[in-house]
């Protein structure tokens, strides 16, 4: 699709994910920027009242808590950023409420873990949750649950979990802001230029990507930038923009050239997935790896077929079953991901048997399979560098 056609297209966004960075909401002195944060409301308040859906996901909690506790340098142990989190949340909240409230928008907040979304019945939960809020014209203000997040349940950064949410409600655009234009590379001539238009983000792109977060922030334009391909390759389009340009949400509805645009591809809805597999794809972390034999590779890549313990050649990690694990092949390079029917510990005592075997073992019931076909993703899917 051509760059104007897809820029047109985003007048007509249903459903738009909008993600405001740290930076974007509080000042170099670690005050919340009100004024800004006033701007930002008026313009997501004016695409509620065409009719939009609009979620917000805000960071901001942890900057706005520490300066609230006085506290001048940023901690590094976790104790203390859940506290200060927990006492910047209800005031980032607190703002939001009242700013909303003022052009007569309802808001409601969700606090997410990585953890929520990779357990079937929760993540289902949360995506009803939100389906529920936004049937009710209430813009979900989303944000990490800071306060019990520890690095295994998180979601690295609020990138992440902006395009976790995209996907998890299904929307049609996606927009993060930051405090930059966009994504900008070296032209020919040596420039460092803005890219409008981008529709495959590789390694060489993310080679060009500076930043790498900040004293409040997270993630800089790399995790910017595979966040957009994931939530690209799910359907929808993303745009990165400069959160401080006043009027910059209008515009971009409007479909003028600012930021970058990455667009949804390929056309098919969800990229293709089954809900399932792109809850399998894009809401887990890996919590072992199996290295498998050729014939089992050809079964998984060229025949879509089910991944069995006779195929196993090596297990590495501690997992149980319904984890995800890596798959590789025996020179090392990843095949797939897949949720697990078996623990570990029992994997080491079956690999390489056959099904017959392993039921004989443990009885007919035993699943024949490790990795059920429609629990099986591979790396392409997903499309991240
Ligand atoms: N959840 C964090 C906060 O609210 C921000 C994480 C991020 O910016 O990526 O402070």
């Amino acid at each position: 699709m051509p760059h104007p056609t897809a820029r047109k297209q985003l007048t007509s966004s249903r459903r738009v994910v909008v993600k405001i960075g740290s930076r974007v909401l509080v000042q170099r002195n670690g005050r919340p920027d009100t004024r800004r944060m006033a701007e930002l409301v008026a313009g997501l308040a004016a695409l509620r009242r065409e009719g939009r859906d609009v979620i917000v996901v805000s960071s901001g909690a942890i900057a706005c808590g520490l300066q609230a506790l006085g506290m001048k340098k940023k901690p590094t142990d976790l104790p203390t950023l859940q506290m200060a989190a927990a006492v910047g949340q209800s005031r980032l909240m607190a703002a939001y409420d009242r700013l909303f409230a003022r052009r007569k928008c309802r808001i409601g907040q969700v606090l997410l873990t990585h953890d929520d979304l990779e357990h079937r019945r929760r993540h289902l939960n949360a995506r009803n949750s939100m389906l529920k809020l936004l049937e009710h014209g209430v813009v979900p203000v989303v944000n990490e649950n800071d306060v019990v997040s520890v690095d295994e349940i998180k979601f690295g950064d609020n990138d992440a979990l902006a395009s976790r949410t995209a996907m998890l409600v299904q929307a049609d655009l996606l927009v993060l802001l930051t405090t930059v234009n966009g994504f900008h590379a070296v032209d020919a001539r040596g420039r460092r230029r803005r890219v409008d238009f981008l529709t495959d983000v590789t390694a060489e792109t993310l080679s060009h990507a500076t930043g790498k977060g900040s004293f409040f922030s997270t993630g800089g334009m790399a995790s910017k930038l595979t966040s957009a391909a994931e939530a690209a390759r799910m359907g929808t389009t993303v745009v990165i923009a400069n959160g401080r340009q006043t009027g910059i949400l209008p515009r971009i509805l409007a479909g003028a050239n600012v930021g970058t645009l990455i667009p949804a591809s390929p056309a098919k809805p969800n990229g293709g997935l089954s809900h399932r597999r792109r809850w399998v794809a894009f809401f887990h972390h890996a919590q072992g790896r199996l290295t498998i034999d050729d014939g089992a590779r050809e079964a998984l890549l060229k025949r879509g077929r089910s991944l069995l313990p006779v195929g196993i050649r090596e297990v590495s990690g501690d997992f149980s079953p319904g984890d995800l694990v890596d798959i590789v092949d025996l020179a090392g390079q990843p095949v797939a991901q897949g949720l697990s029917e078996y623990s570990s510990a029992e994997i080491r005592l079956l690999k390489g048997l056959k099904t017959d075997r392993i039921r004989e073992l443990l009885g007919t019931e035993a699943p024949g399979e490790l990795i059920h076909r429609d629990n099986l993703v591979v790396p392409a899917w997903r499309n991240a560098p």
